[in-house]
């Protein structure tokens, strides 16, 4: 999406405390690039550019339909992370929204592997 004006994209990034909504990796693991605002329904598919349907991701989601909605599902009801830093799909939308949005790739693995590792210290 062409980017929001600056006052709202402050208010998405501090309403997902810099996490993004999908994942709930929070920015400052991703120091290469920032996390970028998304319709949660795309407007291709009647989204509109309210706030309530903004939300911040770490993915390139606007050409998918009907995926997680970090604003009308509950995330322990989609998804369950293991003990091995996998993000592991409890529903079709979970388990669609993990596969399509890579949520497993190696690379996000292994920052929460690093995450669940800085938590045990
Ligand atoms: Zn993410």
């Amino acid at each position: 999406m062409p980017l929001p004006d600056a006052e709202t994209g402050r208010f998405v990034r501090e309403r997902a405390g810099n996490r993004c909504e999908y994942c709930l990796v929070q920015q400052r693991y991703y120091p290469d690039f920032a996390f970028h605002i998304e319709h949660i329904v795309a407007k291709q598919h009647g989204g509109s550019d309210d706030i309530d349907n903004l939300a911040l991701a770490c993915h390139q989601t606007d050409q998918l339909t009907r995926l997680f909605n970090p604003r009308a599902d509950v995330w322990d009801e989609q998804f369950r992370p293991d003990e091995d830093g996998h993000i592991v799909g409890l529903t079709a939308i979970g388990r669609t929204t993990a596969y399509v949005l890579g949520m497993n790739a190696d690379v996000r693995i292994r920052i929460r592997q690093e995450i669940l590792r800085l938590a045990e210290d």
